[in-house]
C-alpha cells in the first residue's frame, strides 16, 4: 500500500519504520526543517536539544527501534542501574538483578531515610504488587501515597511523578503512576536502568531513521505542513495527494484539526487535552563537575528544577549542566524559571565558577497532563486513517516509549486493514 504518514516526531518514525518493514511504500511528512519531533537536537552552538530526555531500561521497543535502524545504543546511552543521588546524600541506589530483591536491597541500605520510613515504603510497594499495581481511575499520585512518612513522598514519590507523567502528584493520575511503575522496577532486570544520552537526540533516532527510510525507497518530505486530508472514494487525499492509509502521527492539537470534518467525535477528543510545560535551563559553569550524571534537587517555593544532569559526565560538552523543571505550569506562568534555577543551583550545589545562564527551553505543551480518568482517543479514527502519538489511548504517560508503541501499533493496524482490503471480494 501507498502510506502517508504525518508527523516525523519518534511516533511518526516508528510507524514508517515499521511500515516500511512490511514492504509498504511510505511517504514521511514533517512540518519543520529536521524529524525528531519534540525530542531533537536544535540548532545552534554547541548542538543543543530541545529538552533533556532520559530513557529507562524498560523502553524496550525504543531501544529495539533505535537498534533496528542502525544505531549503537550501549555507545548513545551511558546505562546505569537507577540512581537518585541528592547533593551531598547518596541517597536510593538500587543494585543490579533480580528486580524484587533489588528493591529491597535498595531501600533498605539507603541509610539517608529513618528505618521506619523504608519499612514502610516496602510495605506499601509489597501492596502495589499484591493489587496488581491497580489503582481507582479517580485516584492522584499523592492520595496514592498518602500516610507514607513525608521524607518518601518528597525524595521518592514526587520526583519520580513529576518525572515520569510531567504531572504534580497532587494532579497526577494514581493509575498511570503505578503501571510505569511496575514495568520500571518490576519487569525484569535492567528495566529500572537510568540510560542517560551521550550523543545529540536526533542522532539517538531521528538521523538514522531518517537514512534508514531513504535507504529503503521511502520519500521524507521535511519542512512540509499537511494542511488538509480528505476521502475522496477509496484513497485519502494528503493536500491533494492520494494515499490508500494514512498514519496521523502529528500533535494532538494538529489531528484535531485534520479530523475536524471527517471525524468529529475523535477530533473533539484529541482536542480537550491540558497541557504541562516542561523548562530545561541550561547553565555554563567552566571546570566544575557533579557528584553523577543526574542528580535530584529539592523543588520548594524559590527552587524549581528537580534533576541537574552534567553534559561533561555525558561526553556531550564540558561545563555544561542542564536543569529539568517538569510540572512547570506555575514557573511559566512566574516568569523568572531561569534566574530561580540559577539561584537553586548556587545554594544547592559546589561551583568551580559561578554558573551562567546560557539557554532557556520553555516547551510550553511538552506533554499532556495526566490526570486521574483522563479520555484519551483510541488509535483506529476511520477506514483507513489511524493516530500515532504519545496521546493515544495507552498505558503511559506522555513518553518516547508511548510515542514508539503508538507508532508501532498504528502500523500493524494500517497492515490489518490491508489484510481486509484483499481478502474483500
Ligand atoms: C522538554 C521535554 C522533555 C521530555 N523528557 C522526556 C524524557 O525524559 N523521557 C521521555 O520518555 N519523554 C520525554 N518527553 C516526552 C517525549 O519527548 C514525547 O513523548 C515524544 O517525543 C512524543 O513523540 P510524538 O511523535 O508522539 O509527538 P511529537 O514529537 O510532537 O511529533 C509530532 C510531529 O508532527 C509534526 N507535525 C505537526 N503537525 C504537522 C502537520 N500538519 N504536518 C506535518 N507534520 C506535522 C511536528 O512538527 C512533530 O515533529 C519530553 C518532552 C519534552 C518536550
Amino acid at each position: 500500500m501507498k502510506v502517508a504518514v504525518i508527523g516525523g516526531g519518534w511516533a511518526g518514525l516508528s510507524a514508517a519504520v515499521s511500515l516500511a518493514e512490511a514492504g509498504h511504500s511510505v511517504t514521511l511528512y514533517e512540518m519543520a526543517p529536521q524529524l525528531g519531533g519534540r525530542a531533537r537536537s536544535v540548532p545552534g552552538e554547541p548542538v543543543c536539544d530541545n529538552g533533556q530526555h532520559i530513557l529507562i531500561g524498560a523502553y524496550v521497543e525504543t531501544l529495539a527501534l533505535m537498534r533496528r535502524v542502525g544505531v549503537d545504543v550501549e555507545a548513545a546511552l551511558l546505562r546505569t542501574p537507577l540512581h537518585l543521588p541528592y547533593p551531598g546524600e547518596p541517597g536510593l541506589r538500587l543494585p543490579g538483578g533480580q528486580p524484587l530483591v533489588s528493591f529491597t536491597r535498595g531501600v533498605l541500605a539507603n541509610s539517608q531515610w529513618p528505618l521506619s520510613a523504608r519499612l514502610a515504603l516496602l510495605v506499601r510497594a509489597g501492596r502495589w504488587l499484591l493489587q496488581g499495581f491497580k489503582a481507582p481511575a479517580d485516584q492522584t499520585v499523592a492520595a496514592l501515597a498518602a500516610g507514607l512518612p513525608p521524607v518518601l513522598a518528597r525524595d521518592l514519590v514526587e520526583p519520580l511523578c513529576v518525572a515520569a507523567l510531567n504531572t504534580p502528584a497532587h494532579q497526577a493520575s494514581a493509575q498511570v503512576f503505578l503501571r510505569v511503575l511496575r514495568d520500571a522496577l518490576f519487569s525484569g532486570p535492567g528495566s529500572a536502568d537510568l540510560l542517560l544520552p551521550r550523543q545529540p537526540l536526533s542522532d539517538l533516532l531521528p538521523a538514522p531513521a531518517e537514512r534508514w527510510l531513504l535507504a529503503r525507497g521511502a520519500t521524507v518530505r521535511a519542512g512540509a505542513r499537511v494542511h488538509a486530508l480528505a476521502r475522496h472514494h477509496a484513497a485519502w487525499m494528503v493536500d491533494g495527494e492520494a494515499a490508500d492509509a494514512v498514519v496521523l502521527a502529528c500533535s494532538a492539537r494538529e489531528a484535531a484539526r485534520l479530523t475536524a470534518d471527517i471525524a468529529p467525535a475523535w477530533s473533539a477528543e484529541a482536542a480537550a487535552f491540558e497541557y504541562q510545560p516542561i523548562v530545561t535551563v541550561t547553565l555554563q559553569s567552566p571546570g566544575s563537575r557533579l557528584e553523577a550524571p543526574m542528580v535530584a534537587l529539592r523543588e520548594g517555593p524559590d527552587a524549581p528544577a528537580q534533576f541537574v544532569f552534567d553534559h561533561g559526565q555525558l561526553g556531550l560538552a564540558p561545563g555544561r549542566f542542564a536543569f529539568v523543571v517538569s510540572g512547570a505550569a506555575t514557573w511559566v506562568a512566574r516568569g523568572d524559571v531561569a534566574e530561580r534555577v540559577r539561584d537553586q543551583a548556587l545554594a544547592a550545589l559546589p561551583w568551580a565558577e559561578p554558573p551562567v545562564i546560557e539557554r532557556v527551553l520553555i516547551e510550553k505543551r511538552a506533554t499532556f497532563a495526566c490526570t486521574p480518568g483522563l479520555r484519551r482517543p483510541p488509535a483506529a479514527i476511520a477506514p483507513g486513517l489511524v493516530a500515532a502519538g504519545d496521546y493515544v489511548a495507552g498505558p503511559y504517560p506522555a513518553t518516547l516509549e508511548g510515542a514508539v508503541r503508538a507508532g508501532r501499533a498504528a502500523s500493524r493496524l494500517v497492515a490489518s486493514a490491508s489484510v481486509m482490503q484483499n481478502r474483500s471480494p
